[in-house]
């Protein structure tokens, strides 16, 4: 028997690839590696499942930069609002947390993976689990896919594989040597949002900190203009880890630490009082100091900051927290500035693939059709989700893609 498509990789792409496929009367077959579907959907937001942001589809394209205009096609056809709706009709009612994140109302993500997965088996889509695909062949007008249990042929290929991210999920990179051998290009690729590692012993020794509010910036210290030596920069809630950071800010700027050629030779800046400018800072902390001269500086800071840190940043600004305000000097003031507005630690590096959300790189956007998810080289070929060369920023903007381009390739083949 020969499909008429067949979906390698049960996630996010290829369960909407499928279902799509199938929903319009195309013989399916989805094959998955591991024994369950979509184990990464189950895994996310914590096991809550951010699946999109509160946003249209442009606002999407604008937040993947560069690679956006290639998701506009898949957008249109299945936006943020379109994937909320899905998921109300299915039973998964959503609310919007701060940040835009959508999460199922539950907060569990086995709830929307088991709607995907009850979506996917009614569209009448076959599916086999613990079947690897190991090799491809191309025929004339068709493929030959070779599995770890048998030999299976389609006309129509989609290949869902995801990256490379979390390999221990199934996700190991399998599909990039596919995509090589039909000729396609593979933009080298880089963990992306992953914690980071700091080379400052203070840093490791404030574990289990969480500061709710901080700047983030990844800086070139060898780029002379202060603007361009800023390599990325965000802000929310910072967490320190027995190795370095993490929380979303450091997700969002570890990209630009990952794919760095010298990651070792970049400073992470942190802002701990990202609301007010530091003149504003200085200027709020000489008022306190002069009302409030009898108080000790620890309680005079124009920002409230967890009690461990505080003590460290007076540490490292070389000023004694039990000072009295009235006392305070115009160097140690100078030096308190400087520590809570412009802390700069040496960076380690990124964390690799074993702890890194996404797969940044992949196959090259060029050469697939971004109005089907057809291969430009290949007819037959259908790329969709990570394995594509998009990475998007936390907050449901990686598994929107995944949705948007896995649907747009279903409804394509
Ligand atoms: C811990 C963690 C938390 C995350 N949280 C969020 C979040 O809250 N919000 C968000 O937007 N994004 C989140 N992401 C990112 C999101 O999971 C991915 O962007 C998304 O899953 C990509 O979808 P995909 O279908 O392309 O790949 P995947 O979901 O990774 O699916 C690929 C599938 O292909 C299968 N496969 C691989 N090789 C083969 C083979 N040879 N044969 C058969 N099958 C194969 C794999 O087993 C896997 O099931 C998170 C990622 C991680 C690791």
């Amino acid at each position: 028997m020969i499909w008429d498509v067949v979906v390698i990789g049960g996630g996010a792409a290829g369960l909407f690839a499928a279902s799509a496929a199938a929903g319009r009367g195309k013989r399916t077959l989805l094959l998955e590696k591991n024994d369950r579907l979509g184990v990464k959907i189950l895994m996310s937001g914590g096991t809550r499942c951010n699946l999109t942001q509160d946003c249209d589809a442009a606002d999407i394209v604008r937040a993947y930069g560069k690679q956006g205009r290639f998701l506009r096609a898949a957008l249109a056809a299945l936006s943020p609002p379109d994937l909320v709706a899905l998921a109300n009709a299915a039973g998964v009612p959503t609310k919007i947390e701060p940040g835009g994140k959508i999460f199922p109302v539950s907060n569990r993500a086995a709830d929307v993976l088991s709607a995907w997965e009850n979506r996917t088996r009614r569209s009448g889509c076959e599916i086999l689990l613990s079947e690897p695909l190991l090799e491809i062949e191309r025929q004339t007008d068709a493929f030959t896919l070779r599995t770890s249990r048998q030999v299976h042929t389609t006309r129509r290929l989609v290949i869902t594989t995801g990256g490379k991210s979390y390999p221990g999920c199934g996700t190991s990179g399998d599909g990039y040597a596919w995509a090589e051998q039909f000729g396609h290009t593979i933009i080298p690729t880089h963990p992306a949002l992953t914690p980071l590692a700091c080379q400052p012993e203070w840093v490791r020794r404030l574990k289990g900190v969480t500061v709710p509010d901080a700047g983030v910036r990844v800086l070139d210290p060898q780029i002379s203009s202060t603007k361009k030596a800023v390599l990325a920069e965000r802000r929310g809630s910072l967490l320190f880890t027995h190795f370095g950071v993490s929380g979303p800010p450091v997700l969002d700027v570890s990209r630009e630490v990952s794919r760095h050629a010298r990651p070792q030779s970049l400073a992470l800046e942190f802002d701990f009082a990202p609301a007010l400018t530091a003149e504003a800072f200085e200027q709020q902390l000489v008022a306190r100091a002069r009302q409030e001269g009898k108080k000790p500086l620890s309680a005079l800071l124009p920002v409230s900051l967890p009690q461990r840190l505080a003590a460290t940043l007076f540490e490292l600004a070389g000023v004694d927290p039990a000072q009295r305000g009235a006392e305070l000097s115009k160097p140690h003031r100078r030096a308190l500035v400087r520590c809570i507005k412009r802390q700069r630690v040496a960076i380690a590096g990124a964390l690799g693939y074993a702890k890194a959300e996404v797969t940044q790189g992949g196959v090259a956007l060029g050469e697939v059709d971004p109005r089907t998810m057809q291969s430009k080289l290949v007819e037959g070929l259908f790329f969709a989700g990570e394995i594509l060369d998009v990475d998007g920023p936390i907050g449901g903007y990686n598994f929107q893609a995944a949705f948007s381009t896995g649907h747009l390739a279903g409804l394509s083949v």
